[in-house]
């Protein structure tokens, strides 16, 4: 049976995906379409409700994105957010008008009459706006519900022909009951019943790449992340061996991971697939072995991980498509969540490589949270040191080397990061700590062991604690931990004979070293 939907339509709005993502967390399916989209397709889908996304442009400019105002005749009920609302109001014959002041940010909204928009909101609520534009003047049929200082029509409707428009954005967390409005119209407006389950997406998505793949090989680059793990569950799910994955070992894993790797997606694990695993490590050693610095290492590493996989997919015997684990996050950075501005590129998205022998690109996690693929992963029967392992960048520990990598730095650093990890993990201090690892400075020291002298590394230990990543504090260790550690280190590694604790946020340091 069908699920009941949701549909967005994209003006290009920077949270257009946190609109169908809201939406889905209330239980009701929701897929995004351009703008571009003809009226006559968005019917054949059956939408129990649209909604329009908020976006760059002024509506009263004649080039900006638009759409057929047929589409309110339509009967179905629709939400306008911001542009959306702006929007739906020139369409209809209001006046939509440069305001005379801009609301950014936080603002206070009050609400004005009984609407099903607004059931159980308070009557003062904050609300996310960011907008030049406002409306003037309503379209005949529509009142007010809600108003802000500087906003006389912060939310409009008409009940009669189920059309509701806003001026802040309800999916952003800043607007406090934001997802209780959008709650709200999907099941008091739209009528929905929420049908909709992530175990739902893992059948769906089944369903389709068996349709896409059809009788055709896919091969997959499995890095042991997150992301390409449950890609490659899903389509294991899916076409089991008429998917290749291909593990390249770059030799900058942490210690045992390729092993781990193995255990879950090679022969002895629980999917159906093809597992090649690519011992390239002695290639990457003898490539890096004259890079020091941080951007020329990630361009020879990322060269030679493409080269790799490349070279190991050529003696397939053709396989017509590609998979990769393109989350949403990687999709709004490089501006191509429909139509919303490019934020910055990013090296696995964007379609297929040039020169490609590949017929299609699949990407099934495309339009997914990070927080959402764990739980299809979860769904996928994945191990949950998998879906919960620690970030881990892709270039590894060649950039947790500070300066020359060497096959001995690479062991040391991944000895010292295993009895950090371990330590930690062994004090209960896991979940509360967002990502720790150990690094190796490119500092030698003098030190005694053993009454001798000793010329030996430094090792740094990292742990912070961070909502977004964007900004990062040190975590506090209890001093008997670090020494814990620090002992252990020192005995148990050879050459390391300092041990520091990193104790700087971000900004002014990264999370990563280099
Ligand atoms: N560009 C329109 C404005 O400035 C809409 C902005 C938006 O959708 N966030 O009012």
């Amino acid at each position: 049976m069908e699920n009941e939907k949701i549909l967005v339509i994209d003006f290009g709005g920077q949270y257009n995906q946190l609109i169908a993502r809201r939406v889905r967390e209330c239980g009701v399916y929701c897929e995004i379409y351009s703008y571009k989209k003809d009226l006559d397709e968005v019917l054949a889908m059956h939408p129990k409700g649209i909604i329009f996304t908020g976006g760059p442009n002024s509506v009263y400019d004649p080039a900006s994105a638009t759409y057929t105002a047929e589409i309110f005749k339509a009967g179905i009920p629709i939400l306008g957010i911001c542009y959306g609302a702006q929007l739906m109001s020139h369409l209809l014959g209001g006046r939509v008008d440069h305001a005379p002041v801009r609301e950014y940010g936080k603002i206070e909204v009050s609400v004005d009459n009984t609407s099903p928009l607004f059931e159980g909101i308070r009557a003062q609520t904050i609300c996310w706006m960011s907008h030049n534009d406002y409306i003037a003047e309503m379209a005949p049929g529509f009142r007010a519900i809600a108003h802000s200082d500087h906003c006389p029509y912060a939310a409009v409707e008409d009940s009669s022909r189920k059309l509701y428009g806003v001026q802040f954005h309800p999916e952003v967390l800043h607007t406090q009951e934001g997802t209780k409005m959008l709650s709200n119209f999907v099941y008091h407006v739209c009528g929905c019943a929420g049908d909709w389950k992530m175990s739902d997406f893992v059948e769906q998505s089944i369903r389709q790449l068996r349709e896409t793949v059809g009788d055709k090989q896919v091969v997959l680059g499995l890095s042991g992340g997150v992301d390409s793990s449950v890609v490659a569950a899903l389509l294991s799910r899916a076409i089991g061996s008429q998917l290749t994955c291909i593990f390249v070992d770059h030799g900058l894993l942490r210690k045992n991971e390729a092993d781990e790797v193995e255990a879950v997606f090679g022969p002895k694990g629980n999917f159906d697939l093809n597992f090649i695993r690519v011992d390239a490590s002695a290639r990457f050693y003898r490539k890096l072995r004259f890079a020091t610095e941080p951007e020329h290492k990630r361009k020879i590493i990322g060269k030679q991980f493409v080269r790799v996989f490349e070279e190991t997919a050529a003696g397939l015997d053709h396989p017509d498509f590609l998979a990769q684990g393109t989350i949403y996050p990687d999709v709004v950075e490089s501006g191509l969540g429909g139509e919303s501005a490019t934020i910055k590129s990013h090296h696995n998205v964007g379609g297929l490589p040039k020169h490609t022998r590949f017929k299609g690109l699949i990407e099934p996690l495309r339009y997914l949270f990070k927080d959402e693929v764990r739980q299809v992963g979860l769904q996928l029967g994945l191990p949950e040191s998998l879906i919960y392992r620690q970030p881990f960048p892709g270039p590894g520990l060649g950039i947790r080397i500070i300066g020359r990598i060497t096959p001995e730095k690479v062991q040391l650093v991944q000895e010292a990061d295993a009895i950090w990890r371990e330590e930690l993990l062994a004090a209960g201090l896991g979940s509360q700590i967002n990502q720790y690892f150990a690094a190796l400075t490119n500092m030698r020291s003098v030190g005694v062991m053993g009454d001798e002298r000793t010329y030996d590394y430094a090792i740094a230990l990292r742990a912070v604690t961070t909502q977004d990543f964007m900004t990062a504090e040190a975590a506090e260790i209890p001093w008997e931990l670090l020494s814990r550690v620090t002992n252990r280190i020192v005995n148990e590694v050879p050459h390391v004979n300092r041990v520091f604790y990193d104790c700087t946020g971000k900004p002014p340091a990264t999370v990563e070293y280099e």
